[in-house]
């Protein structure tokens, strides 16, 4: 049987940041991943730009994410697949490829996580479906980067699934893309389209839940990206209801382009580009951990002792049961720390879990899940791992001051 010392798994923003970090420290990491390339939601689920992770510190505009981040952007850059914050996913695949192969990480694509076994306390090994059957694969330790804390959960860690009064999550979204757009045509007829979307919504003749259509520019000319479908009240967890939501998403995606090609201005040699590979999930299970990040440390701008990444995005709700988006902002110059802690599930001792599913409540959740600080999680757990691999310690046990002094080294910002 394969060992490790430790294994990753999950390849989005998380993931990748984790093993490559984990593994600069010399540790022998494996990546897996159920897809055939990391980025996570930004290649599957198409999900584009990156939300804004900066603010005014005593007058300075400080990015509150750097690190490992920073150098993914740094690659896009010189690609020229970098602009206003939005990228283009292939090229981010190439150089998350790069950058976990520098690293020496060892990968392995078109697996999927289904078991674990677990002694007391401590996870053994885990057990993949790929193309060559059920292979298992030993690890002293683990991260689980699976958004939907897969690994926790199959190793009998607490879970919550969504908000806490009802367990709803926030809706699923198929992202899509309409190509040979004529954009300056179709932008400046916006604000007529945005009305006509709210009259037929308003008389029934759009199904789709969302208030308004939401739309981003990509850094390549005549396409457009769609973030606009709306499915609630299902769970992203269930395998019969996340089918459910694929086949709603895309009679939406028919409807609204259907609908934009009567209603929008120049779309008129326009055709329906893409769809997402994988329905995006906002939110699912979160597991609870040594500390459970809340709402209510969000918006007081706690800095916790133990922070390893920091977020001032704001706490955008979808609306789990329908129409709306709520939102709160942060003033300028303020931000609140996300504590080591949020990643040590309870019950085992050789695991740390990263990304969107990381110990918190569904409002704080809504914060910090954009892509630029869930880098930052998985760049902490990554580092947080090589220190206990070193030590041969339990997760809970390593010092995290050494942890934000390597964070800091990379670049990255921990908070003042
Ligand atoms: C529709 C939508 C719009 C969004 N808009 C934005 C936005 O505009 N800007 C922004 O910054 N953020 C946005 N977000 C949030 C952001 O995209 C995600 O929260 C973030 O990408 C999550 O990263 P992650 O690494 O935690 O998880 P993911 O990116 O979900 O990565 C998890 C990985 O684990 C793999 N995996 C899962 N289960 C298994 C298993 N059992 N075995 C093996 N592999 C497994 C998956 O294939 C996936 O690659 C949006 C999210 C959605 C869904």
């Amino acid at each position: 049987m394969k060992k490790y010392d430790v294994i990753v798994i999950g390849g989005g923003f998380a993931g990748a940041a984790s093993s490559i970090a984990a593994a600069r420290g010399s540790t022998r990491v494996l990546l897996i991943e159920k897809g055939n390339c990391l980025g996570g939601a930004s290649s599957s689920s198409l999900v584009n730009p990156f939300m804004p992770y900066s603010t005014k510190i005593n007058g300075e505009e400080t990015k509150l994410t750097g690190g490992i981040f920073n150098e993914i952007c740094q690659r896009l850059e010189e690609k020229g697949a970098f602009k206003f914050l939005s990228f283009l996913e292939e090229e981010l695949k190439l150089v998350l490829n790069d950058m976990v192969r520098e690293a020496g990480v060892d990968l392995l694509f078109h697996a999927y996580i289904f078991d674990v076994q677990r002694e007391d306390n401590v996870i053994k090994s885990v057990s993949v479906a790929t193309r060559q059957g059920v292979i298992k694969i030993e690890g002293d330790y683990f991260i689980d980067a699976t958004g939907d804390a897969q690994l926790a959960f199959l190793a009998k860690c607490p879970t919550e699934l969504g908000r806490k009064s009802d367990s709803l999550c926030q809706p699923m979204t198929l992202c899509f893309r309409i190509g040979n757009v004529d954009v300056d045509e179709f932008m400046s007829g916006f604000e007529e389209l945005q009305k006509a979307y709210k009259e037929a919504r308003s008389k029934g003749e759009i199904t789709n839940p969302r208030e308004n259509i939401l739309v981003f520019k990509l850094p390549v000319n005549n396409v457009l990206h769609f973030n606009t479908t709306r499915v609630v009240k299902l769970n992203p967890t269930d395998a019969f209801d996340v089918t459910k939501a694929e086949i709603i998403a895309r009679d939406q995606v028919r409807e609204l382009y259907d609908f934009m090609k009567r209603n929008a201005k120049g779309l008129e040699n326009s055709f329906l580009m893409m769809t997402a590979s994988e329905i995006g999930v906002r939110e699912s299970r979160k597991i609870v951990g040594e500390y459970v990040l809340t709402e209510e440390d969000c918006r007081s701008f706690t800095k916790f002792h133990d922070g390893i990444a920091a977020c001032n995005y704001d706490i955008d709700i979808h609306n789990p049961e329908g129409s709306g988006t709520s939102h709160y902002y942060f003033p300028q110059g303020e931000y609140y720390t996300i504590p080591y802690r949020c990643l040590i599930p309870k019950g085992v001792s050789n695991m740390l879990v990263a990304g969107r599913c990381i110990s918190s409540d569904h409002g704080a959740q809504a914060s910090y899940r954009i892509m630029p600080t869930v880098c930052s999680i998985g760049e902490a757990a990554g580092v947080a791992i090589g220190l206990s691999v070193k030590n041969r310690v339990p997760v809970d046990e390593i010092d995290v001051k050494e942890v934000q002094k390597a964070l800091k080294d990379n670049g990255g910002f921990v908070g003042i």
